[in-house]
């Protein structure tokens, strides 16, 4: 098994929940996704004022763009409960029954890792969703017979990092989609002095901008990142975050220019060195460097297609010439002319 990335999901969790004060609490304090958070308040409004539940929302996207925290944030601004589980937690029917018959009325339920939702599970959010009621089997054989409880409407917000892998009639249930995606450049810096201004880090505004273009387009990665630079900052000099300390700290952790750390080179060079830059299988890449399959798929691959790095094709996982060029190996021509490895129809 591969060491644990400072940038990889499961890393620090108990860190980022000591530090919940850097979750925003409203609309307003949810820094970028503009066009999202333009959406979302017109619908929050509509319904308010209608005195309905809001509409169920899907969200997706990669970890730690803030989904959990905006559907915190849809609660807030509506004035509701918010009650909070994720997929794998709800093992029987009854465990979401208790949640659903006790919810109070226009409540947001939040259920992270939807795509990982048992079908008997499924089936009775569907009715729900859909009925505002559970069906519940009651005694057992031929003398089982089903009875309808009702139950206040309320708001799902179901989160993925996988929205393909949602069944399509759960997913058309959904009234409200959306998709978040890596942060622009600003966005981040913004999050960053944010979060400096709430921890009481003083860091200028080159070190800031250095610090961004390393964190992945990635809300959650930066706040790490910056408080690896606070110690860094602390232990090293006066505490004052200054591009230098961003430098050398990014290098202790081996984290280079792109954002890119130790365990994305080494996906790359595996591809590039192992597989003569693919197609390689997920399977087979995940056992190869030592990553679980979730995270591979999850965490590592978004960020390293955006930075066009790496392909998704039928055939499996390819690298651009821009990995060849950061593993440093030439690719070697194509082989086998006509029914060669290149050749898409192989
Ligand atoms: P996800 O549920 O998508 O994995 P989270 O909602 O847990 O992501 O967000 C990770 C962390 O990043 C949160 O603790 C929050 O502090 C921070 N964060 C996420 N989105 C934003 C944002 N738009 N503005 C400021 N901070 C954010």
């Amino acid at each position: 098994m591969a060491e644990r990335g400072l940038l990889s999901p499961d890393y620090g969790d108990s860190e980022d929940s000591r530090e919940a004060g850097l979750r925003p609490q409203s609309l307003k304090d949810f820094q970028g996704q503009d066009a999202i958070k333009q959406n979302l308040s017109v619908f929050i409004r509509a319904a308010k004022e209608r005195g309905d539940s809001l509409d169920h929302v899907f969200l997706s996207g990669p970890p730690g763009l803030g989904k959990t925290t905006l559907a915190g944030i849809v609660a807030n601004e509506l004035g509701v409960e918010f009650k909070v589980t994720s997929a794998p937690a709800l093992e029987k029917p009854k465990d979401l029954a208790g949640i659903l018959t006790t919810i109070n009325k226009n409540a947001v339920f939040f259920i992270d890792e939807i795509h990982r939702l048992k079908p008997a599970l499924e089936e009775m959010l569907y009715v729900a969703m859909e009925d505002y009621a559970i069906d519940w089997v009651i005694g057992q054989g031929p003398s089982a017979r089903t009875i309808r409880i009702p139950i206040p409407p309320f708001t799902l917000i179901g989160a993925t990092t996988k929205a393909g892998q949602v069944a399509s009639p759960l997913y058309n249930r959904f009234g409200i989609s959306v998709r978040i995606n890596f942060y622009e450049h600003a966005e981040i810096v913004t999050i960053l002095r944010r979060s400096a201004e709430i921890l009481g880090i003083k860091i200028g505004e080159d070190a800031a901008d250095l610090l961004a273009r390393c964190s992945r387009g990635t809300p959650r990665v930066a706040n790490r990142l910056l408080r690896r630079m606070r110690d860094f900052a602390q232990v090293a000099g006066d505490g004052l975050v200054t591009p230098k300390v961003v430098e050398t700290g990014l290098a202790r952790l081996q984290i280079d220019e792109f954002g890119l750390e130790r365990q994305d080179r080494e996906i790359l060079r595996v591809i590039v060195e192992n597989y003569g830059g693919g197609p390689v299988g997920a399977e087979t890449l995940a056992i190869s460097v030592g990553e679980p399959i979730e995270s591979l798929e999850d965490f590592y691959e978004p960020y390293l297609i955006q930075r066009g790095f790496l392909q998704r094709t039928p055939r499996g996982r390819v690298v651009t010439d821009l990995a060849f060029r950061l593993v440093g190996v030439a690719r070697r021509p194509a082989q086998g002319g006509l029914f060669g490895s290149s050749d898409e129809n192989a």
